[in-house]
C-alpha cells in the first residue's frame, strides 16, 4: 500500500494532535485576528492568558471600537511592540466604520488595514474563512527548509519566496484552515529548532532532509543581529505621598506609555548622575537622596537593557515640571498606578515595590 500523501498524513495528524487552543473553539475572524496578532513574537502560553482577558474586555469588535487607546495599552502590557495595540485599535475604528463592524472576506480588503501584513491576511483568509491562503510563520520556514532540504537562509529572497509558493501550492482544495494550522503545530510540535522528533513525525517519508541525514543542517543559520547594550536609569520621584509619571511622547519609543522619567546613561556619567541629568532634562526638576532600588534587564528587538531604578525626592517646593520629553503628567496616587499603561520593565520595577510604593 502507498503512503499517504503529505497532505493527508497532515491533516490526519493534526486532527488527532491539534492542542486545544481558544481561537481553535470558533474560528471567529475576530478571535483569528487577534491571537494571530498576539502570537507575533510572544509565547503561545503567554498569549491564551492574554486573549482570554482581551476577550472579557473586549467581546467583540464593536466593543473594541469604543474603547479608549489607554485601556487597550494597559490590556497589551506585557506583550510589547505596542504598536501592534494601537494598530488594532485603529483597524477596529475602520471595519466599525467601512465594514459593517466584522472582517472582510477579502484578502486585498485584508491588506488594507492597519496592522495586518501578509501573513496575518492570510490567517485570517484561512483559518476563519477556509479559503485557500498560504501563511508562513517560523514554524513552517524551518519545517520547510528541512522537507525541502533547502541550502541557504530562510531569509534569502529567492528561498522566502520558494516556501511561500510552496505553502500556496501544498493546500488541498476546502482544506486550508486544517491544513494551514497543521503545518504550524508540526513546527511547533514535532519539528523542533534544536532537537526535531522525526521518530513522531507524520511526513518524515516526505522529508528530504531526513532522507538524507541533514536534518541537523536546516535550517541553514543566516548572519545573526548584533545584540547592543545599553545601560539606562529611571527614578520614581516622591512627593507629599504622590509619585511623579509622565506620559511618553507620540513619536518615541513607547509612544503614549507612562513612565517614570529617566534615560540612557551617557559615557562618562554614574547612574545616579545620569538621573539628576535626565530630571533635569526632561522636567526641569532637581532631585535629591537617591536611594537604588533594584536593576531590571529587559530585551527588546536588538537591545539588551540593563535598567538602574532609584527612589529619589524633589529638591525644592515646585511641583509643575516643564515637559520636555512628555506630554502629559501626574502626580499619582501609588495604588493609581495600577491604572496606567506602562512599558514592560518600568511595570516590572512597579511590581518589584508592591506593597512598598
Ligand atoms: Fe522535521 Fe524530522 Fe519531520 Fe523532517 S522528519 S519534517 S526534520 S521532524
Amino acid at each position: 500500500m502507498s503512503s499517504p500523501s503529505l497532505q493527508d498524513a497532515l491533516l490526519q495528524w493534526f486532527t488527532q494532535n491539534g492542542r486545544d487552543l481558544p481561537w481553535r473553539r470558533t474560528y471567529l475572524p475576530y478571535h483569528i485576528w487577534i491571537s494571530e496578532i498576539m502570537l507575533q513574537q510572544t509565547q503561545m502560553d503567554r498569549v491564551i492568558v492574554y486573549f482570554k482577558r482581551w476577550l472579557d474586555h473586549f467581546p467583540d469588535i464593536a466593543a473594541l471600537a469604543a474603547a479608549q487607546e489607554q485601556e487597550v495599552l494597559r490590556l497589551w502590557e506585557g506583550l510589547g511592540y505596542y504598536s501592534r495595540a494601537r494598530n488594532i485599535l485603529k483597524t477596529a475604528a475602520l471595519l466599525c466604520r467601512d465594514h459593517e463592524g466584522a472582517l472582510p472576506e477579502n484578502h486585498g480588503a485584508l491588506l488594507n488595514l492597519p496592522g495586518i501584513g501578509r501573513y496575518t491576511a492570510g490567517a485570517i483568509m484561512s483559518l476563519a474563512f477556509n479559503r485557500r491562503h498560504p501563511i508562513v510563520d517560523a514554524n513552517v520556514e524551518r519545517l520547510f527548509s528541512r522537507l525541502f532540504n533547502l541550502a541557504a537562509p530562510t531569509k534569502e529572497k529567492h528561498i522566502h519566496n520558494f516556501i511561500w509558493r510552496k505553502a500556496d501550492e501544498l493546500i488541498p482544495e476546502g482544506k486550508a484552515r486544517f491544513f494551514n494550522q497543521g503545518l504550524m503545530e508540526l513546527g511547533a510540535l514535532v519539528c523542533l529548532p534544536r532537537s526535531p522528533r522525526c521518530d513522531d513525525c507524520p511526513v518524515r517519508n516526505h522529508c528530504e532532509a531526513f532522507a538524507l541525514g541533514v536534518v541537523g543542517e536546516r535550517p541553514v543559520v543566516g548572519k545573526t543581529k548584533e545584540i547592543i547594550p545599553i545601560s539606562m536609569v529611571s527614578g520614581i520621584l516622591r512627593h507629599h505621598g504622590k509619585i511623579y509619571i509622565q506620559k511618553r511622547l507620540p513619536d518615541d519609543v513607547w509612544p503614549n506609555l507612562w513612565e517614570f522619567p529617566g534615560g540612557v546613561i551617557e559615557e562618562g556619567e554614574t547612574p545616579e548622575q545620569a538621573l539628576v541629568r535626565e530630571y533635569r532634562e526632561e522636567t526641569e526638576f532637581a532631585i535629591q537622596g537617591l536611594k537604588k532600588i533594584t536593576t531590571i534587564r529587559h530585551s527588546f528587538t536588538r537591545y539588551r537593557v540593563t535598567l538602574h531604578c532609584y527612589h529619589c525626592r524633589l529638591l525644592g517646593s515646585g511641583t509643575e515640571p516643564t515637559l520636555n520629553a512628555a506630554q502629559e503628567f501626574r502626580w499619582a496616587d501609588p495604588d493609581e498606578l495600577e491604572k496606567f499603561a506602562f512599558s514592560a520593565p518600568h511595570r516590572r520595577l512597579i511590581n518589584s515595590l508592591a506593597g512598598g510604593l
